[in-house]
């Protein structure tokens, strides 16, 4: 559904799909690890055409890859930390200068700082918050098994997949992040509290945000969602 635009030599890519429903906001998608952003963003893709950018997934993917930047940020990741600031901006910038139309940003800003560069790069029209309890988010997280092709997310117990340790949408493998044993969850939830939650407090004081509670099924929490696009 994404159509390339040569504009002014380079290349642009509009997301006609996205456009021709109204669906052209650029939203940041806030919350805890585990609280969902990642299967939310995946269904608004699919089934709404936004563009969807994950640091996380580019960052696994350059740890993957060995490249200069993955060999950085491996570490930091490992030990549920966040990959410094500049690694991560070079990143995103670059994806978000190259997008015309609707896009979710999963995983960015996660500092008050990245949310200010962010203001300087693009205009953010919604930030949309899904609320978990923290309990919760360890058994999500550390029950949760990601596939090495696609990046989808299961949960071992509430979406399991077909056929054990296999992707129901490629076929590939499934694995457990190493970032997602119970010892590195705690870690993130703790740099998720002193980092990042207070981007609930930036983007409510610019009347932007949405708080979407993060419980409940799936479909019902996709639904609350779309009614606020
Ligand atoms: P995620 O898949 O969003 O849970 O991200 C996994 C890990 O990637 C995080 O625990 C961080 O180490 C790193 N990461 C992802 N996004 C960012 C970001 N915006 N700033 C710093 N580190 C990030």
């Amino acid at each position: 559904m994404y159509a390339l635009n040569h504009s002014i030599g380079r290349k642009k890519v509009i997301n006609e799909n996205a456009i021709s429903l109204g669906m052209d906001k650029r939203i940041v998608l806030l919350g805890p690890p585990g609280s969902g952003k990642g299967t939310q963003a995946e269904r608004m893709e699919s089934e709404l055409g936004y563009k969807r950018i994950s640091t996380g997934d580019l960052l696994r993917e350059a740890v993957r890859k060995q490249t200069s930047l993955g060999k950085k940020a491996k570490e930091y990741m490992d030990a549920g930390e966040l990959v410094p600031n500049q690694l991560v901006v070079d990143l995103i910038k670059e994806k978000v200068e190259e997008l015309d139309g609707g896009y979710i940003l999963d995983g960015f800003p996660r500092t008050l700082k990245q949310a200010e560069v962010l203001e300087g790069i693009t205009d953010i029209d919604i930030a949309i918050n899904l609320d978990v309890d923290e309990e919760e988010l360890v058994d999500r997280l550390t029950k949760r098994r990601t596939c090495k092709e696609c990046n989808a997310v299961y949960h071992l117990m509430f979406n399991p997949p077909k056929a054990e340790g296999k992707c129901d949408k490629c076929g590939g493998e499934l694995y457990q992040r190493s970032d997602d044993t119970e010892a590195v969850v705690r870690e993130r939830l703790r740099v998720y509290k002193d980092n990042t939650l207070p981007l609930v407090e930036f983007y409510s004081g610019k009347g932007k945000l949405v708080n979407i509670p993060g419980t409940g099924s799936i479909d019902e929490i996709f639904e609350a969602i779309k009614t606020q696009l």
